[in-house]
Formats: C-alpha cells, sequence, structure tokens
C-alpha cells in the first residue's frame, strides 16, 4: 500500500489530485488515521502525513484538505499575526490554495473574491501585469507561488501596490534558495528543460534568492519578515510538520 501510494502522489499532477480530491481524501483520511500529526488548516489529526515532491519528502501532505507543509505554516501566521479572520476586509486571493479557498469563503467578515489567468473556479480572470481593477480597492491580498512564473515580477509588484487600499497587506510568497544573495534569472533560458535545470521547474522563469524582500521593497512596499516555525517552536513544528526554515514576508502598501 505504502509503494502503491508513492506512485501514485509521484505520478498524479497534482492538478488531477486536486480535481479527485473528494474521493483521494475519503480513502486517505481512513488509511491514515490516527493521532501522531494535527492538520491546523482543515483540523484533523493522522498518523503521518503523505509522502509529497519531485524529491520526495516525508510527511508533507495532508491526506484530508490536501495542505503541504508551507500552507500549514502560512495558516498559523494568519490566524496569529493578521486580523484575516476578525475584521471586516476586502480580500483579492489570486491563484488560490485550494486547501484555504472554501476557508475563506465561509468567514463573514471578509468580502473576498478569487483571480487567476485561466482556472475556472476563479471569480476574475486577468494577466497580473495589467490588472483591469481601480487602484486602492483591497485591504488584503494573497498570491502565492506566482511571481517565479511571471515574466516581469516588478511589474507585477507594482500592479498589485496599485490596487491595494493605502495600509493594504500582501502575502507574495516564493520558493526561495537561501543559498543565493541574489535572485538568479536569464530571460535566454526560454527552453522547459533548461529552465528545470536552472530554475526548479519547466515553467518557472528565475529562482529567488536573499534578496526577495528588496525586489517587493523595490517597487513600493514595506516589507516584514517572520521565521515564523521558529517563533512557534520545535514542538509545533514537528506536530504540524511546519518549514523550520520558511520566511514569511508581510508586504505593506505605505499609508502615503
Ligand atoms: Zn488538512
Amino acid at each position: 500500500m505504502k509503494k502503491l501510494i508513492r506512485f501514485l502522489i509521484r505520478t498524479i499532477p497534482r492538478p488531477v489530485l486536486i480535481r479527485f480530491s473528494y474521493l483521494f481524501s475519503r480513502i486517505m483520511r481512513v488509511w491514515y488515521r490516527g493521532d501522531k500529526v494535527d492538520c491546523p488548516v482543515c483540523e484533523n489529526s493522522f498518523r503521518k502525513f503523505l509522502p509529497y515532491g519531485i524529491v520526495i519528502r516525508e510527511n508533507a501532505l495532508c491526506p484530508a484538505c490536501l495542505s503541504l507543509e508551507r500552507h500549514r505554516l502560512l495558516w498559523l501566521f494568519l490566524k496569529e499575526e493578521t486580523d484575516l479572520f476578525s475584521n471586516k476586509m476586502t480580500f483579492l486571493h489570486v491563484a488560490p490554495e485550494q486547501c484555504f479557498h472554501p476557508r475563506f469563503k465561509k468567514l463573514e467578515n471578509l468580502d473576498y473574491i478569487t483571480a487567476d489567468l485561466e482556472s475556472p473556479m476563479a471569480d476574475m480572470h486577468f494577466d497580473l501585469h495589467d490588472i483591469p481593477l481601480e487602484d486602492n480597492q483591497y485591504d488584503f491580498l494573497m498570491c502565492n507561488h506566482v511571481m517565479e512564473h511571471v515574466e516581469d515580477d516588478h511589474q507585477v509588484m507594482k500592479e498589485i501596490l496599485r490596487i491595494l487600499k493605502p495600509g493594504g497587506k500582501a502575502i507574495l510568497q516564493v520558493p526561495l534558495d537561501n543559498s543565493l544573495e541574489e535572485t538568479y534569472e536569464d530571460p535566454n533560458i526560454t527552453n522547459p528543460a533548461e529552465r528545470e535545470k536552472h530554475f526548479l521547474q519547466k515553467d518557472h522563469v528565475r529562482l529567488y534568492g536573499n534578496d526577495y524582500p528588496q525586489r517587493l521593497e523595490k517597487a513600493g512596499f514595506k516589507v516584514s519578515a517572520f521565521s515564523f516555525a521558529q517563533v512557534l517552536g520545535k514542538e509545533k513544528t514537528e506536530k504540524f510538520k511546519l518549514p523550520f526554515d520558511e520566511v514569511i514576508f508581510l508586504a505593506s502598501k505605505p499609508e502615503v
């Protein structure tokens, strides 16, 4: 069974897993029932999480809601460090994560809307380089693991800043290689296999380094950095299986 699960997760692309997530999670949550790990997103407990990744990581994917380590960390951060679950606010969620989307939709304090380039699940469809929305619309915006795919990330960051209200906040997480001081990009690398070799994935156009917060600042954001798993401590990191070294950047639009 273990080999079969590994084979399925390795072979089936995550969007397909997500499409069949109802059936998949019905089977997996029984198979994985237990009390060794907790998922803070769906609030279920299991004997362990599922293995996941191109290079397989043990204890990564929640059998019930399909959250990964980074989703669980971000969820805990949003609950403890933001007003997203209590204050009335307008919230634009770009490229909405499957594990978060239904939960944000249910929150009555939020005026919640989703956007994507093409996903039929999203409410609006547009290109982030030229967002067809007026200035100063949103209190909160989330757009994770998107910047590494866009042609001109500076332009996209400026567009996101423009539609945020003054004082509005954004979470724009990216895969980040902390052994790189500077972001690595080369517009001449366009072949998918070469992109995978240089930027980790066929559809990535750059690999971010430790200068990522400075790139956000260059677009006009104020940035606060949180090593949030380290704030939560080893015990919770183990229980929720969180990425201990991941830094969450909270980007704010200055109040003028
Ligand atoms: Zn879960």
